[in-house]
């Protein structure tokens, strides 16, 4: 409800704060689409060491009000070998039972012994519960998403019906998010120019399978949340942080300030990532 004096613009309303009740909502419910846990084997996205475990990685989230997340394993991301990735995705179904109601476990593999990596993301959704895939980072370890074998796990997620969360670059993209109408795919980042960010914001708002997460470059221009939600719409944008490379917390105030409703905001910042993960499995 608009309160008086408050401007409305198309969906955009100015000067429109949470309602108390909204706030609380949100404080309770943050969810986060994009998290990086600190891995048992030492590896860990960021760069220089201030969250060195899982205790030190949940206390900072607490910090910044994050209440939830998706969370995925850097030891999977770099794996050198199927046997790396099967024990990152162990080490995120260890922590998303311990922290049971706070993280949800998400499959990483490389496609390079491509059997392999298929058997392993049915393994995580029968032995897991896992519904979610990625982040997948192919400059990590050099591989390509327009391949047989990146087809291969596109069309095993659309048939297990499992959200795919991919970064890509423009081409990578637009390429992916046309191949697979079917799949409900995850960009991450806004972009690290105006034209790339221009660009990503109309792939998504042009297929209805894509969904952008807020996380990395792009968020700290001031206006650019608001150009994602006029031209994709409130439901396909998604707060997510990239911790632990990035601060979880700038994210969120950029949300708070933005010149949308309480609603698009909640949506942003819970109840999108909710509504993908009920939907998925
Ligand atoms: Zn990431």
């Amino acid at each position: 409800m608009l309160r008086a004096g408050a401007v409305a613009l198309a969906n955009f309303v100015i000067g429109e704060p949470l309602t108390p009740e909204a706030q609380a909502e949100t404080r309770r419910g943050i969810f986060d689409a994009h998290l990086h846990i600190p891995s048992d084997n030492g590896e860990n996205f960021q760069w220089h060491l201030v969250t060195r475990n899982m205790p030190e990685f949940v206390a900072y989230l607490d910090k910044c009000g994050v209440r939830r997340g998706v969370i995925s394993s850097s030891w999977s991301n770099k794996a050198q070998t199927p046997e790396d990735y099967r024990q990152g995705n162990r080490e995120v179904a260890k922590y998303a039972d311990r922290y049971k109601g706070r993280f949800r476990g998400s499959c990483v593999i490389t496609p390079f012994r491509i059997d392999e990596a298929l058997r392993e993301i049915e393994r995580c959704r029968k032995e897991y519960g896992f519904v979610w895939l990625g982040e997948f980072c192919n400059y990590m370890t050099g591989y390509k998403y327009d391949t047989p074998e990146w087809a291969e796990v596109m069309k095993l997620a659309t048939k297990l019906n499992l959200v795919i969360q991919i970064h890509t670059n423009v081409r990578e993209m637009q390429s992916l998010a046309e191949k697979f109408p079917d799949t409900s795919i995850v960009f991450p980042h806004l972009g690290g120019n105006r034209d790339d960010i221009f660009a990503r914001i109309a792939i998504v708002a042009k297929h209805k399978n894509a969904h952008i997460d807020l996380s990395g470059s792009g968020i700290e221009r001031v206006g650019i949340l608001e150009r994602a939600v006029k031209e994709i719409g409130a439901d396909r944008v998604l707060y997510g942080s990239d911790f632990t490379i990035n601060e979880p917390s700038a994210v969120i105030a950029r949300v708070k300030n933005a010149f949308l409703t309480a609603e698009d905001r909640e949506k942003i910042l819970h109840r999108n990532v909710e509504r993908l993960l009920a939907r998925a499995g």
